[in-house]
């Protein structure tokens, strides 16, 4: 038996209902990704027409996912990964960044929705040196998920991990304690572990709030926070250079730069990593 949950091995039919827009789905379109129906791309044109910012924004969070973890991987040394809010593949995805850099790269990913399961075949590719699981959960249940054999068997939890919470909490409102959901996620890592965290705001650009305000009528609960609000997700870490900023302004190498393709810069996501001491 492998040691990762194969997703082959118990095939879960899943009704992915291609007629009703889907979040995921929308990212993935914003990202130029081919996992999308006409309808999600449908309701996606008509977020952009709406507000441009969303798109650029999606792409913008996953150009800040590639140089942070090629940060974490080359100059701080990480060779372990736990990837919550995944997402529908988009290559690359973390792992292929990481083991890019390290092949012996480990990285566990995990998501709650049936869409990403159905797609996380494409997660799982690893290198020989390394290793990639699956693990089918829920965020708001963080001990269920720091207790999961696939989690236990992939990495070790003695040595640091980048903890990578990249563009999920928009999805946790107040009600759902996202405070205590890291604080038990960030309590679990080693010392010498990383946070890595990204954020929708409706900050730089307020008709986000009508975006946030549209996929919850979708029923996705959606809630922007502010810099301060957002800081305080980072409660208890040290935060490396520059701190929290736009995306966009995270050490920016030129990979996934959109300067220009939005007057004045709207930033709709704030990002930042931080040391777990
Ligand atoms: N991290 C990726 C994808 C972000 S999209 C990236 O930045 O490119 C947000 C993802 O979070 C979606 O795949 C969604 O299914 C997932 N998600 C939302 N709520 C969640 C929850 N409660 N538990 C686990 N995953 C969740």
């Amino acid at each position: 038996k492998p040691w990762w949950r194969s997703v082959a091995d118990e095939p879960k039919p899943v009704d992915l209902h291609p007629e009703i827009p889907h979040s995921a789905r929308m990212y993935d379109y914003f990202l130029g990704g081919k996992d999308n129906f006409p309808a999600d791309r449908a309701a996606a044109d008509q977020a952009v027409a709406a507000t441009p910012t969303i798109a650029v924004a999606a792409r913008q969070n996953r150009a800040f996912m590639r140089r942070a973890v090629r940060h974490l991987a080359s100059d701080l040394g990480i060779r372990q990964f736990l990837d919550v809010g995944t997402g529908i593949p988009t290559s690359p995805n973390l792992h292929e960044v990481a083991q890019g850099i390290a092949p012996e790269c480990r990285v566990v990913y995990a998501d709650n929705d049936p869409i990403v399961l159905a797609h996380a075949r494409a997660l799982l590719a690893s290198t020989p040196q390394g290793r990639t699981a699956y693990l089918d959960a829920d965020v708001r249940d963080p001990d269920g998920i720091l207790a999961a054999p696939v989690l236990r068997d992939t990495l070790d939890l003695s040595q640091p991990v980048a903890l990578s919470l990249i563009a999920l909490f928009h999805f946790i409102p107040d009600s759902e304690d996202p405070h205590g959901i890291i604080g038990r996620l960030v309590g679990a890592m080693p010392s010498g572990s990383y946070l890595v965290l990204s954020h929708g705001t409706g900050d730089f650009e307020p008709a986000l709030r009508d975006a946030a305000a549209s996929y919850r009528k979708q029923g996705v609960s959606a809630q922007l926070r502010t810099l301060a609000e957002v800081t305080a997700l980072f409660g208890g870490t040290e935060l490396l250079d520059p701190g929290i900023v736009p995306a966009h302004l995270w050490r920016p190498d030129g990979d996934g730069a959109v300067d220009g393709e939005l007057p004045g810069q709207q930033a709709g996501i704030y990002a930042g990593i931080a040391r777990i001491l």
